[in-house]
Protein backbone atom coordinates (compact mmCIF):
# COMPACT_ATOMS: atom_id res chain seq x y z
CA UNK A 1 0.00 0.00 0.00
CA UNK A 2 1.09 3.42 -0.64
CA UNK A 3 0.79 6.52 1.77
CA UNK A 4 -0.96 9.62 0.84
CA UNK A 5 1.17 12.28 -0.40
CA UNK A 6 0.95 16.08 -0.39
CA UNK A 7 3.13 19.25 -1.60
CA UNK A 8 6.41 19.93 -0.01
CA UNK A 9 5.71 23.61 0.46
CA UNK A 10 3.51 26.07 -1.33
CA UNK A 11 3.77 27.49 -4.62
CA UNK A 12 2.31 30.79 -6.34
CA UNK A 13 0.84 30.97 -9.82
CA UNK A 14 -0.86 33.83 -11.98
CA UNK A 15 -2.17 34.44 -15.28
CA UNK A 16 -5.22 34.60 -17.05
CA UNK A 17 -7.86 32.68 -16.91
CA UNK A 18 -8.50 30.87 -20.96
CA UNK A 19 -12.54 31.51 -20.77
CA UNK A 20 -12.42 34.27 -18.31
CA UNK A 21 -9.58 36.71 -19.63
CA UNK A 22 -9.40 37.82 -16.12
CA UNK A 23 -5.90 37.66 -14.29
CA UNK A 24 -6.33 35.60 -11.49
CA UNK A 25 -3.47 34.24 -8.39
CA UNK A 26 -3.56 30.51 -7.17
CA UNK A 27 -1.39 29.05 -4.09
CA UNK A 28 -1.17 25.57 -4.13
CA UNK A 29 -0.76 24.55 -0.32
CA UNK A 30 0.02 21.62 1.21
CA UNK A 31 -2.67 20.00 3.17
CA UNK A 32 -3.55 17.05 6.28
CA UNK A 33 -4.48 13.69 4.91
CA UNK A 34 -7.93 12.78 4.28
CA UNK A 35 -8.47 16.52 2.33
CA UNK A 36 -8.59 15.50 -1.12
CA UNK A 37 -7.80 18.52 -3.52
CA UNK A 38 -10.45 21.46 -2.14
CA UNK A 39 -10.49 25.19 -3.85
CA UNK A 40 -10.29 27.57 -1.28
CA UNK A 41 -12.20 31.25 -2.46
CA UNK A 42 -9.93 34.21 -0.60
CA UNK A 43 -12.23 36.66 -2.81
CA UNK A 44 -15.41 35.10 -1.41
CA UNK A 45 -14.65 34.98 2.18
CA UNK A 46 -12.62 31.56 2.40
CA UNK A 47 -16.32 29.69 0.31
CA UNK A 48 -14.69 25.83 -0.63
CA UNK A 49 -15.24 23.55 -2.62
CA UNK A 50 -13.59 19.89 -3.02
CA UNK A 51 -12.71 18.03 -6.59
CA UNK A 52 -15.39 15.82 -6.41
CA UNK A 53 -17.23 14.74 -9.28
CA UNK A 54 -20.62 15.39 -7.16
CA UNK A 55 -18.90 19.05 -7.24
CA UNK A 56 -19.23 19.15 -11.55
CA UNK A 57 -20.17 22.31 -12.90
CA UNK A 58 -20.71 21.91 -16.38
CA UNK A 59 -18.48 23.84 -18.39
CA UNK A 60 -17.93 24.42 -22.22
CA UNK A 61 -14.89 23.05 -23.34
CA UNK A 62 -13.33 22.94 -19.82
CA UNK A 63 -14.01 21.35 -16.34
CA UNK A 64 -15.41 23.68 -13.74
CA UNK A 65 -16.79 22.91 -9.84
CA UNK A 66 -19.38 24.38 -8.12
CA UNK A 67 -20.71 24.06 -4.22
CA UNK A 68 -22.77 27.02 -2.85
CA UNK A 69 -21.12 30.17 -3.51
CA UNK A 70 -17.76 28.61 -4.13
CA UNK A 71 -17.05 28.23 -8.25
CA UNK A 72 -13.65 27.32 -9.55
CA UNK A 73 -13.34 27.30 -13.47
CA UNK A 74 -10.95 25.63 -15.72
CA UNK A 75 -9.01 22.97 -13.28
CA UNK A 76 -8.24 19.87 -15.60
CA UNK A 77 -4.90 20.94 -16.09
CA UNK A 78 -3.88 21.43 -12.21
CA UNK A 79 -5.74 17.98 -11.43
CA UNK A 80 -4.20 16.54 -14.09
CA UNK A 81 -1.00 17.78 -12.54
CA UNK A 82 -2.15 16.17 -9.23
CA UNK A 83 -3.11 12.76 -10.63
CA UNK A 84 -0.13 12.42 -12.35
CA UNK A 85 2.09 13.52 -9.42
CA UNK A 86 0.24 11.51 -6.62
CA UNK A 87 -0.49 14.49 -5.07
CA UNK A 88 -3.64 13.35 -2.50
CA UNK A 89 -3.93 16.12 -0.38
CA UNK A 90 -3.36 19.96 -1.57
CA UNK A 91 -5.52 23.41 -0.81
CA UNK A 92 -5.88 25.80 -4.09
CA UNK A 93 -6.38 29.44 -2.68
CA UNK A 94 -7.74 31.62 -5.52
CA UNK A 95 -8.48 35.13 -5.64
CA UNK A 96 -11.01 34.90 -8.46
CA UNK A 97 -13.19 31.89 -10.51
CA UNK A 98 -10.71 30.85 -12.81
CA UNK A 99 -7.02 28.85 -12.72
CA UNK A 100 -4.61 30.20 -14.81
CA UNK A 101 -4.00 28.48 -18.97
CA UNK A 102 0.07 29.45 -18.18
CA UNK A 103 1.06 27.79 -21.86
CA UNK A 104 -1.72 25.60 -21.92
CA UNK A 105 -0.19 22.47 -20.40
CA UNK A 106 0.18 21.29 -16.88
CA UNK A 107 3.76 21.76 -17.05
CA UNK A 108 4.26 24.65 -15.21
CA UNK A 109 2.58 22.94 -12.00
CA UNK A 110 3.95 19.73 -12.65
CA UNK A 111 7.68 20.89 -13.25
CA UNK A 112 7.27 23.40 -10.11
CA UNK A 113 6.01 20.31 -7.87
CA UNK A 114 8.53 17.79 -9.05
CA UNK A 115 11.51 19.94 -8.76
CA UNK A 116 10.64 19.81 -4.47
CA UNK A 117 9.39 16.52 -4.46
CA UNK A 118 6.27 15.52 -2.15
CA UNK A 119 6.05 14.62 1.98
CA UNK A 120 4.66 11.73 2.62
CA UNK A 121 2.00 11.40 5.10
CA UNK A 122 1.23 9.12 7.76
CA UNK A 123 -2.12 7.53 6.71
CA UNK A 124 -2.79 4.84 3.67
CA UNK A 125 -4.08 6.43 0.26
CA UNK A 126 -7.75 4.53 -0.37
CA UNK A 127 -7.96 3.61 -4.38
CA UNK A 128 -10.78 2.52 -6.29
CA UNK A 129 -9.84 -1.17 -7.83
CA UNK A 130 -12.04 -2.10 -10.61
CA UNK A 131 -13.70 -5.49 -10.09
CA UNK A 132 -16.00 -5.85 -13.33
CA UNK A 133 -15.47 -4.40 -16.73
CA UNK A 134 -17.31 -1.19 -17.83
CA UNK A 135 -18.36 0.56 -20.67
CA UNK A 136 -20.18 4.05 -21.15
CA UNK A 137 -21.23 5.08 -24.61
CA UNK A 138 -22.00 8.43 -25.86
CA UNK A 139 -23.50 6.96 -29.33
CA UNK A 140 -24.37 10.44 -30.91
CA UNK A 141 -20.61 12.24 -30.33
CA UNK A 142 -19.09 8.82 -31.26
CA UNK A 143 -17.79 8.39 -28.28
CA UNK A 144 -16.31 5.58 -25.87
CA UNK A 145 -15.07 5.08 -22.36
CA UNK A 146 -13.73 1.70 -20.67
CA UNK A 147 -12.51 0.85 -17.60
CA UNK A 148 -11.35 -2.39 -16.66
CA UNK A 149 -9.62 -4.37 -13.94
CA UNK A 150 -6.01 -4.16 -13.92
CA UNK A 151 -3.18 -3.98 -11.67
CA UNK A 152 -2.10 -0.64 -12.11
CA UNK A 153 -3.64 2.43 -13.17
CA UNK A 154 -3.18 3.39 -17.12
CA UNK A 155 -4.45 5.44 -19.59
CA UNK A 156 -5.42 5.05 -23.06
CA UNK A 157 -6.41 7.94 -25.83
CA UNK A 158 -7.93 7.68 -29.52
CA UNK A 159 -9.12 11.28 -31.08
CA UNK A 160 -10.42 11.48 -34.22
CA UNK A 161 -11.43 14.91 -35.34
CA UNK A 162 -11.75 13.95 -39.31
CA UNK A 163 -8.67 16.69 -39.71
CA UNK A 164 -6.18 16.15 -41.97
CA UNK A 165 -3.67 17.96 -40.00
CA UNK A 166 -4.08 15.83 -37.06
CA UNK A 167 -5.36 12.36 -38.76
CA UNK A 168 -6.03 10.19 -35.90
CA UNK A 169 -3.49 10.52 -33.06
CA UNK A 170 -3.41 7.76 -29.97
CA UNK A 171 -1.56 8.44 -26.51
CA UNK A 172 -1.13 6.31 -23.75
CA UNK A 173 0.24 6.26 -20.24
CA UNK A 174 1.49 3.47 -18.13
CA UNK A 175 1.77 5.60 -14.59
CA UNK A 176 5.66 6.57 -15.53
CA UNK A 177 6.91 9.48 -17.30
CA UNK A 178 3.64 11.87 -16.84
CA UNK A 179 6.37 15.23 -15.87
CA UNK A 180 8.29 14.75 -19.49
CA UNK A 181 5.81 12.85 -21.36
CA UNK A 182 1.92 13.97 -20.82
CA UNK A 183 2.20 17.47 -18.81
CA UNK A 184 4.13 19.40 -21.84
CA UNK A 185 1.36 18.34 -24.08
CA UNK A 186 -0.92 22.08 -24.42
CA UNK A 187 -4.72 22.17 -25.22
CA UNK A 188 -5.64 23.07 -28.77
CA UNK A 189 -8.47 24.38 -30.91
CA UNK A 190 -9.57 24.66 -34.37
CA UNK A 191 -9.16 28.16 -36.17
CA UNK A 192 -13.06 27.54 -37.70
CA UNK A 193 -14.38 27.59 -34.03
CA UNK A 194 -12.41 30.54 -32.72
CA UNK A 195 -15.51 32.81 -33.80
CA UNK A 196 -18.24 30.92 -32.18
CA UNK A 197 -16.35 30.01 -28.78
CA UNK A 198 -15.47 34.07 -28.68
CA UNK A 199 -19.71 34.30 -29.46
CA UNK A 200 -20.21 32.12 -26.54
CA UNK A 201 -18.36 34.43 -24.21
CA UNK A 202 -15.47 31.60 -23.92
CA UNK A 203 -11.33 31.68 -24.53
CA UNK A 204 -11.60 35.49 -23.66
CA UNK A 205 -8.16 34.74 -22.47
CA UNK A 206 -7.09 32.40 -25.33
CA UNK A 207 -3.97 33.46 -27.60
CA UNK A 208 -1.30 30.89 -30.03
CA UNK A 209 1.06 31.28 -26.40
CA UNK A 210 -1.20 29.06 -24.44
CA UNK A 211 -2.81 27.64 -27.44
CA UNK A 212 -2.04 25.44 -30.76
CA UNK A 213 -4.11 26.32 -33.08
CA UNK A 214 -5.38 24.23 -36.51
CA UNK A 215 -5.87 26.48 -39.15
CA UNK A 216 -7.41 23.10 -41.54
CA UNK A 217 -5.99 21.83 -43.82
CA UNK A 218 -3.36 23.58 -44.03
CA UNK A 219 -1.34 23.06 -40.49
CA UNK A 220 -1.06 25.24 -37.37
CA UNK A 221 -1.03 28.86 -36.93
CA UNK A 222 1.61 29.96 -34.54
CA UNK A 223 3.36 27.00 -32.53
CA UNK A 224 4.14 23.75 -34.16
CA UNK A 225 3.67 21.02 -31.97
CA UNK A 226 6.21 19.67 -29.73
CA UNK A 227 4.96 15.50 -30.06
CA UNK A 228 3.54 14.35 -33.14
CA UNK A 229 0.75 13.42 -31.18
CA UNK A 230 0.54 16.17 -29.09
CA UNK A 231 -3.42 16.45 -29.29
CA UNK A 232 -3.91 12.99 -28.29
CA UNK A 233 -1.49 13.29 -25.53
CA UNK A 234 -3.51 16.62 -23.98
CA UNK A 235 -6.95 14.62 -24.11
CA UNK A 236 -5.59 12.04 -21.97
CA UNK A 237 -4.04 15.01 -19.53
CA UNK A 238 -7.56 16.28 -19.77
CA UNK A 239 -9.33 12.89 -18.77
CA UNK A 240 -6.87 12.42 -15.96
CA UNK A 241 -7.80 15.65 -13.91
CA UNK A 242 -11.07 14.78 -14.90
CA UNK A 243 -10.53 11.52 -13.33
CA UNK A 244 -9.22 12.93 -10.23
CA UNK A 245 -12.89 13.94 -9.36
CA UNK A 246 -13.58 10.15 -9.22
CA UNK A 247 -12.12 11.81 -5.17
CA UNK A 248 -9.33 8.44 -4.95
CA UNK A 249 -7.11 6.79 -8.05
CA UNK A 250 -8.87 4.36 -9.78
CA UNK A 251 -6.76 1.25 -10.31
CA UNK A 252 -7.45 -0.27 -13.62
CA UNK A 253 -7.20 0.48 -17.40
CA UNK A 254 -9.35 3.20 -18.40
CA UNK A 255 -9.59 3.56 -22.10
CA UNK A 256 -11.48 6.00 -24.22
CA UNK A 257 -12.49 7.37 -27.73
CA UNK A 258 -13.27 11.15 -28.68
CA UNK A 259 -13.30 11.86 -24.74
CA UNK A 260 -14.65 15.28 -23.42
CA UNK A 261 -14.65 16.85 -20.45
CA UNK A 262 -18.82 16.84 -19.80
CA UNK A 263 -18.69 13.28 -21.47
CA UNK A 264 -15.44 12.21 -19.32
CA UNK A 265 -17.37 13.17 -15.94
CA UNK A 266 -20.55 11.60 -16.98
CA UNK A 267 -19.09 8.35 -17.63
CA UNK A 268 -16.93 8.66 -14.42
CA UNK A 269 -20.16 9.17 -12.67
CA UNK A 270 -21.89 5.87 -14.13
CA UNK A 271 -19.04 4.14 -13.00
CA UNK A 272 -18.77 5.37 -9.56
CA UNK A 273 -22.80 4.22 -9.62
CA UNK A 274 -22.25 0.82 -10.01
CA UNK A 275 -19.04 1.07 -8.37
CA UNK A 276 -20.87 1.28 -5.04
CA UNK A 277 -24.40 -0.68 -5.61
ZN1 LIG B 1 -7.16 20.68 -21.56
Amino acid sequence: MMKQQTLSRIYTFEGVGLHSGRHVRISLCPAPEGTGIVFRRLDLRGAEVKADAANFHKGARSTGLKSGKAEARTVEHLLSAFAGLGVDNAVVEMEGAEIPILDGSAKPFAEAIVADGLVEQEAEREVITVREPFEYRDDRRGSYLRIEPASATSYQVKIDFNSKVLGVQEACFDGSGYPDGIAPSRTFCFKREIRWLRLLGLIKGGSLDNALVIDEPVGYLGSKPIFENECARHKLLDLMGDFLLAGKPIVGRITAFKPGHTFNVTALKSFLETENQ
